[in-house]
């Protein structure tokens, strides 16, 4: 089962906005920098992902031309394939179960009721991040002392990657980059 298309997303951004302080909270935009919460439990783990929507896409608005359209749903079809960004090792037999992928305007500008004309001006200033949420079953989870991640080779945007690592014993923070990429899980 798969979040909503980025194209039902896109619509549904002004709701976002909202509910900006959702689920996830929004530590720091940097462009270069995204942010990886991992959690590892008995049978599952979860990824919950934190990127400026610039280290993912060559923009950083909601889509408007076809061009842009087509490159955030390859954007969209690339993180929804998890298993190929996400790598665990083979004994812990992990299989992707959910990817659901939103976007959070992190825009102060409250007020929802500008003119089109004012809206154009306003998306120059934009920024928007978008969290994923990963989920993965394993039928060993204490086999997993790597997780390999290969954003970067996806998204070159990537510089860094802050990733925090949660187990059912420990607890641990990490700066991954496109020559260390691999998390070693602490226990
Ligand atoms: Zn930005």
């Amino acid at each position: 089962m798969y979040g909503l298309t980025f194209g039902r997303l896109a619509a549904a951004i002004a709701l976002m906005a909202a509910a900006a302080q959702g689920a996830h909270e929004h530590a720091a935009h940097e462009h270069g920098v995204a942010r990886l919460n991992v959690s590892i439990g008995a049978k599952a783990v979860s990824i919950e992902l934190e990127s400026p929507l610039a280290n993912l896409l060559s923009f950083e608005h909601t889509p408007e031309s076809e061009a842009e359209k087509k490159e955030a749903n390859a954007m969209e079809d690339t993180l929804k394939k998890a298993d190929a960004i996400f790598i665990f090792p083979k004994s812990a037999n992990c299989k992707m179960v959910k990817v659901e992928l939103s976007m959070a305007h992190l825009d102060d500008d409250e007020d929802e009721e500008d003119d089109d004309e004012h809206a154009e001006h306003a998306e120059h200033a934009e920024h928007i991040d978008l969290d994923g949420d990963f989920d993965f079953e394993c039928q060993n989870t204490a086999a997993i002392g790597t997780i390999g991640v290969e954003l970067f080779k996806f998204f070159p945007n990537i510089e860094e990657i802050e990733a925090r690592v949660v187990t059912q014993k420990s607890q641990s923070a990490v700066e991954l980059t496109p020559k260390e990429k691999t998390i070693k899980i602490g226990r």
